[in-house]
């Protein structure tokens, strides 16, 4: 998004926005790999798949190598919280898998919903699950590709092979200017330009080296026994190859 933002407002902008980073630093954002993600959601009556028959649950947790990949089973009527009831994603996938939920699937195609109903009443033909039967009543679907939403590239970052510079000039960024005694106001970070793009722990860590760099801007720092990133950045930052 970085890279594009560069290019929305005519030439006036792209000077300004493109002196905020090194030309290596450009090239690594730029170069940056998204993971494609999708996820098919379907409200529940019940959590019906709590009921057994003849010794078996009427369906569990559903893993394969078919169009759903993963669907996953949600309960939250023990919740405290104001949103409770039941649901259950139809399908969750990611690259590949994903992309096969990408496109308009307007009338007289089935829905992506329909397809992943009539597959998984398939595969428990011997429980005679029939998935139509349990949706809510009201608006019960809700699908999500993340590389089909506005602001998103994809799910989340996800290194290549061979990606290892780009990663550390990016997670490297916040120090831009410190040594030199002069840190500079414009700070990387969320999962993104973390070394573990995809988790939340991603953004808090690099949100936490971004507060470091404005306190240090800003003429302060870290108390003496709480180093922060910028104080341990010798000893601690990742190798340069
Ligand atoms: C499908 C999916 C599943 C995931 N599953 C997990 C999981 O199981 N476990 C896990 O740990 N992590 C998971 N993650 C990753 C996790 O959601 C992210 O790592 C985390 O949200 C990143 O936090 P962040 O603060 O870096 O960025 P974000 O959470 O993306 O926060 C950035 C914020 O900036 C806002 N923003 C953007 N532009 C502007 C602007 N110009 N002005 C003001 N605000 C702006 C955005 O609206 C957003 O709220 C998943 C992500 C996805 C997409």
């Amino acid at each position: 998004m970085l890279d594009k933002f560069r290019y929305m407002d005519g030439k006036e902008r792209f000077t300004p926005m493109n002196n905020l980073l090194p030309q290596a630093t450009w090239e690594a954002v730029m170069y940056t790999h998204y993971m494609q993600s999708a996820k098919i959601f379907a409200n529940t009556r019940r959590p019906f798949w709590n009921d057994v028959e003849n010794g078996r649950y009427k369906m569990s947790v559903t893993l394969s190598d078919r169009l759903t990949r993963g669907t996953y089973l949600l309960d939250y009527a023990p919740s405290n919280g104001v949103n409770k009831g039941s649901g259950m994603f139809l399908s969750y996938t990611w690259n590949d898998d994903s992309l096969k939920f990408l496109g308009d699937r307007s009338a007289p195609l089935p829905s992506h919903v329909d397809l992943c109903t009539t597959l998984l009443d398939t595969v428990y033909a011997d429980t005679q699950l029939n998935l139509a039967a349990e949706f809510g009543m009201v608006d019960p679907f809700i699908e999500i590709n993340w590389e089909n939403e506005p602001f998103y590239l994809c799910a989340f970052k996800m290194n290549l092979p061979g990606q290892y510079e780009y990663q550390r000039l990016l997670f490297s960024q916040f120090m831009s200017g410190v040594k030199e005694g002069a840190p500079d106001g414009f700070i990387l970070s969320g999962d993104d330009i973390s070394w573990t793009g995809g988790w939340a722990e991603g953004g808090v860590t690099t949100a936490l080296n971004a507060v470091n760099k404005l306190a240090v801007k800003f003429g302060g720092g870290t108390i003496e026994h709480n180093p922060g990133p910028i104080d341990q950045w010798d000893a601690l930052q990742p190798l340069q190859l």
